[in-house]
């Protein structure tokens, strides 16, 4: 496996990183995870963007000039034998703040560490996008905004990693995180949608959650479908009344939801309006790939 590490491709033994690393020491950096269908990444730009965003709200240059990352990504699948007719990538790009001595003032690090990694995406076990998966409302809660923005998506990921631990304790597929106010967020590492009435919910932005890239496409194809959409201020009440309920991110599209804590979402299948969604996803998704090289 080759990683790429400051300024070159070194294989997976020699990708190291310093203990002085800001990263390692303090959860000091930002990162996209981002796919690819084939040789062609998803809403490539748009993860890019994002990037950029999370290291411009914590003040971190990231020391790669923006036209390069298209051949980097490529490259780090292409040296890895991925993201070919055989086999999807799932890419990781990680920039902390880099190497300085110990201290909590980034100025100690005069350049930032930058990593790619790029591994093959096993699609989600279709038995889970069958069946729908079962999800625990943590006791953690999602951190406040105005704390630590989820709209970082930042290296410093304890918040989800104490919320993951309560779902394996529970033996469920994810947890459910409550804001502040006990308003309805998100999962550790995707967006909530239910279905009520017929119209299609997600939790706002302003509830402390990640803008997920997913999420924007599947409120576009809804709206596209005639499913009329509505984000806002939910509470598990709202969950009690959804027919259909699933789940958002890059590498698992539309993730059916069956049961949250002992509550039952509809029959306990996966719906009918998420099966379409699911369908309309697949059928549109090479609108989101960048254009084959
Ligand atoms: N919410 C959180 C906390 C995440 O970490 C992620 C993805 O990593 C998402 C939502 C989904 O975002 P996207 O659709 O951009 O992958």
């Amino acid at each position: 496996m080759w990683v790429f590490l400051n300024d070159r491709f070194v294989r997976k033994e020699e990708a190291v990183v310093s203990v002085f690393d800001h990263g390692f020491l303090y959860g000091d950096g930002v990162y996209e995870t981002l796919r690819s269908y084939g040789s062609r990444i998803f809403m490539r730009d748009q993860h890019l963007a994002r990037l950029r965003r999370s290291a411009e709200a914590i003040g971190l240059d990231i020391p790669i000039p923006e036209s390069q990352w298209p051949e980097l990504l490529h490259e780090a699948m292409y040296r890895n034998g991925i993201g070919n007719a055989q086999a999807d990538a799932y890419l990781r790009i990680t920039v902390s703040r880099g190497t300085g001595e110990i201290g909590l003032d980034p100025s100690l690090c005069p350049r930032a560490t930058v990593v790619i990694m790029a591994k093959t995406l096993h699609p989600t076990p279709s038995a889970l996008s069958r069946d729908g998966v079962a999800l625990t409302v943590a006791k953690t809660r999602r951190n406040l905004p105005e704390a630590l923005s989820p709209q970082i998506k930042s290296t410093n990921f304890l918040n989800n990693i104490l919320a993951k631990r309560e779902s394996i304790a529970a033996g469920t597929f994810d947890s459910l995180f409550l804001n502040w106010k006990d308003e309805l967020t998100e999962c550790t590492i995707s967006n909530l949608f239910f279905i009520c009435g017929g119209t299609l919910h997600t939790p706002a932005l302003d509830c402390g959650i990640l803008d997920g890239i997913t999420r924007t496409i599947v409120m576009t194809l809804a709206q596209e479908e005639g499913l009329p959409v509505q984000e806002g201020h939910y509470h598990l009440a709202d969950l009690q009344r959804a027919e259909e309920c699933f789940l958002t991110n890059t590498s698992m599209e539309i993730m059916p939801v069956s049961r949250v804590d002992s509550l039952a979402i509809g029959d306990g299948r996966p719906g009918p309006l998420t099966r379409r969604l699911q369908t309309r996803f697949a059928d549109s998704r090479t609108r989101f790939l960048e254009p084959a090289s």
